[in-house]
């Protein structure tokens, strides 16, 4: 860190003044300043010549300024404008509510300048977006960087002061990540980074520089958690390496796993080995296949001699992950539980015993779990299926049943709670990013009611080849009972109308669990052909017959909850179809439509949906301090959040060197860290 604690004032060309313009922006430091990172880049490589410009396109053009004038339009506002010579011809320049201009541009100067091209009172005339006086010595480079200003600093300032520490500072700027890491992420060394960030040589240079810089804030920010957890250790359980059960299970198993399972098995398997608790968020994709890395979990952690417990947000899908456990495990002595509601008495006291006595080494459940009379043995490990439906107490409610389990949380939705929490370290991340060989895409259709009677006509003819579909009609939040009714009416026009020879069936959120079990039974079993739906099987369901999905007054639903729902088809190896009977009636819903319609990449979706509402309604990102992020976004970004954080917990890091660089990148600044 030498040296790059020094106060910007001690800068040659800095003083006092100018000292306090820097510090009003938030520079104090050298360290500082080399983060005050461009706010734009201007491209003279890239000019508009004067014959081709049109009205309200963007142009940039460079020349000598020869005329400037300071007036004033009939509503009072500035108006500086300045003719450019191109030596092609000359364009008006127009600068308004900038009524300092007219001590900045100069006649005789040389000037880029950039805008919109409007209609003037004399011919076309640009509207000024950016702007930048040519000098002689920054002409070398193509891109030229705009920074954020303030009052007392001028472009041209910033840009030398940047230079010259670029010049004298820059190999003093300390370098954490040794050949092998930067290697192993892609990234170019923070020497050359930023160099790239504030002069780039070219695009592909500034990315470079850009990934770099964020992932280097990032990894810093996860190593800022760290220098707080260091100071309250906490003993988690340990799972042993040994992992010969684990072994037997997976070769036992239909298929192999992906790469991208593995990967994240790696991720759980450090964690439950380690003395930390383990508090990890697995992402993937609706049928990226989680189940069966829950389910790996749960058997390292029973092979330790602990007890697992999986929680699931509805009865069908704890019934499901049961099925699919005892099929899984049916050549282990592992003892299975379930627990949910509905479970009988005298089935529910001896489980109770079983569990107290740690004769069943799994439990699955719903809600159910979080009764008192639930009392475990010995639970190392916590798995909560579907985060997204539980608050952040319910999971806690649940850990508070061992002593410091590790807790691994699933979802298919990287919806803001989880993405702040993981931002703020009490969550690590691991992302399933690939899909088990052989899925297709579901081809997905918005339609407008008019082609109703086509959709279900499609439908029929999926169901006439021996395919089975879903019609999803959607949660009228106001009222349960008009839910059920629109739910039933749907029912019968189906039943008695469009489909009067097919087997149709219906299953909503009033039915009594066994009434559940009971038609999904019969739907597994293809007794039932088109299932009519509330938003019940939205998680989880995993029917591989099934090959279309008709999602009703689909306007009603969210991106994330779309994308949920078009997973319960596409899970087999047929082709798959989704249909969104629509009328939407503002462009929000529209385009939520249509993103949808668009891709089958639910991170992508999440990050449109995020688009689409606005990163300030989301999550409120600024009262949250994330603003100390310079580079990183937390939306584009996620993937390089997630590496950054396996980089920080994979590696041991020199604390001592570590905590003054952090503490003057992240200065007077720490409150942050304790919401
Ligand atoms: P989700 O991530 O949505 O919970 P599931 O765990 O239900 O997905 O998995 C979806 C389907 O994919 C299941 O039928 C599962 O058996 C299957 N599956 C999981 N992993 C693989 C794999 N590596 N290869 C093939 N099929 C897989
Ligand atoms: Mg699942």
């Amino acid at each position: 860190m030498d040296g790059l604690e020094k106060e910007v004032q001690y800068l040659k060309g800095v003083g006092p003044g100018r000292k306090v313009c820097l510090n009003r922006m938030g520079i104090y430091t050298l360290l500082d300043l080399f983060w005050h990172v461009p706010r734009t880049y201007i491209d003279r490589s890239n000019l508009t010549p004067l014959h081709d410009m049109e009205i309200d396109q963007m142009a940039q053009i460079q020349g000598r300024v020869t005329q400037t004038r300071t007036s004033t339009s009939r509503r009072g506002m500035n108006i500086f404008s300045a003719v450019v010579d191109t030596g092609e011809g000359f364009l008006t320049a127009v600068w308004f509510n900038q009524p300092y201009m007219n001590t900045i541009l100069k006649i005789d100067q040389d000037i880029y300048v950039s805008g919109k091209i409007k209609p003037g009172v004399r011919g076309p005339e640009m509207h000024v977006y950016e702007y930048d006086i040519l000098s002689a010595n920054n002409t070398e480079c193509n891109l030229t960087p705009v920074y954020n200003l303030t009052e007392g600093i001028s472009q041209k300032t910033m840009r030398q002061l940047i230079s010259y520490i670029l010049e004298k500072h820059r190999a003093d700027y300390p370098e954490i990540l040794d050949d092998i890491l930067l290697e192993k992420y892609g990234l170019c060394s923070m020497e050359n980074a930023l160099k790239n960030m504030h002069f780039p040589q070219n695009q592909q240079s500034f990315f470079q520089a850009r990934r770099r810089m964020a992932f280097e804030e990032l990894l810093l920010f996860q190593l800022g958690f760290r220098l707080e957890e260091d100071s309250k250790q906490v003993n988690a359980v340990i799972h042993e390496e040994k992992n010969e059960l684990v072994k037997q299970v997976t070769d036992n198993l239909p298929f192999k796993l992906t790469a991208a399972q593995q990967k994240v098995l790696h991720h759980i398997y450090t964690d439950m080995e380690s003395p930390r608790v383990m508090n990890r968020l697995l992402q993937g994709d609706v049928g990226s296949g989680k189940t069966i890395i829950a389910v790996l979990a749960m058997v390292k952690a029973v092979a330790s001699g602990f007890q697992a417990a999986i929680m699931a947000p509805t009865e069908i899908l704890a019934q499901q992950h049961y099925k699919s456990l005892q099929n899984i495990l049916a050549a282990t002595d592992i003892q299975i539980g379930l627990l949910t509601g509905s479970t009988g008495i005298k089935e529910r006291d001896n489980l109770f015993t079983a569990i107290a006595s740690g004769d069943i080494n799994i439990v699955i459940g719903t809600h159910a779990l979080f009764q008192n009379q639930v009392i475990f043995n010995h639970l190392g490990l916590v798995v909560i299926d579907e985060q997204h439906r539980f608050g952040v107490r319910q999971r806690s409610e649940l850990v508070c049943k061992g002593e410091n389990p590790d807790v691994l949380v699933m979802t298919a939705t990287p919806i803001p709670r989880t993405l702040a929490l993981t931002i703020y370290g009490n969550l690590q991340v691991s992302i399933i990013d690939e899909m088990p060989p052989g899925r297709r895409n579901i081809k997905t259709r918005f339609l407008d009611y008019k082609f109703k009677n086509d959709a279900y006509r499609f439908v029929g003819s999926q169901v006439e080849q021996g395919l089975q579909a879903y019609v999803v009609c959607p949660l009228i939040e106001e009222s349960e009972k008009q839910d059920l009714q629109a739910a039933a009416s749907l029912y019968d026009e189906l039943r008695t109308s469009v489909f009067p020879d097919k087997a149709v069936g219906l299953i909503h959120g009033r039915l009594k669990p066994a009434e559940k079990e009971a038609v999904m039974r019969e739907f597994i079993a293809g007794q039932i052909q088109i299932l009519v739906s509330t938003t019940v099987i939205e998680v989880g369901i995993d029917v591989a017959n099934a090959s279309v999905m008709v999602i009703e007054q689909a306007e009603r639903f969210g991106i994330s909850q779309l994308h949920q729902l078009r997973g319960r088809v596409g899970r087999g190896n047929h082709q798959s179809y989704c249909i969104l009977l629509a009328e939407p009636k503002t462009d929000e819903a529209r385009k939520r439509l249509q993103a949808v319609e668009q891709t089958n990449d639910g991170f992508e979706l999440a990050r449109i949906d995020m688009l689409i509402r606005g990163p300030g309604d989301f999550w409120g990102v600024r009262q949250h301090g994330l603003d100390q992020l310079k580079i990183a976004s937390l939306i584009e970004d996620y993937e390089i959040i997630e590496q950054a954080q396996e980089c920080a917990a994979a590696n041991k890091w020199p604390m001592e060197k570590i905590k003054p660089y952090f503490e003057a990148r992240f200065n007077h600044r720490t409150d942050y860290l304790r919401n």
